[in-house]
């Protein structure tokens, strides 16, 4: 089988070797030009889609109140920590993590990994 090939910048049919991916050396740095102008705003949408994620997530364990969840069952439907919009310091000096109005703090039970959820609340402030 053959396989049809073009190039990455122009699209224009390639002959040759199968690994060529440009025409030539300017297709391929007009290629790599457009790409990076193009990464800055692929990183945002990154950053919003796993903030959304993480948010819908929060949002669907949070029922009210101070709820105890196992990390990992967040972290399966693809809850990831890194991500989140601001932070809260209690009395204590523990920090509570927030996307949004929903937070979490991780704490251990029973040797367990867990995040506590809370919502914000105005005091936070
Ligand atoms: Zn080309």
């Amino acid at each position: 089988m053959r396989i049809q090939h073009e190039c990455l910048y122009c699209s224009k049919r390639l002959h040759g070797r199968t690994d060529k991916k440009y025409c030539d050396l300017h297709c391929k740095s007009a290629y790599q030009y457009q790409r990076s102008k193009e990464s800055p705003e692929r990183f945002y949408n990154k950053v919003d889609n796993q903030l959304k994620l993480n948010r819908k997530i929060l949002k669907g364990y949070n029922k009210g109140g101070k709820v105890t969840v196992r990390s990992e069952v967040l972290l399966k439907l693809g809850f990831d920590p890194k991500f989140f919009t601001h932070y809260w310091k209690n009395k204590k000096g523990d920090v509570y993590l927030f996307v949004y109005e929903f937070g979490f703090f991780k704490i251990k039970e029973q040797g367990k990994e867990k995040y506590l959820l809370v919502k914000w609340q105005d005091y936070m402030v």
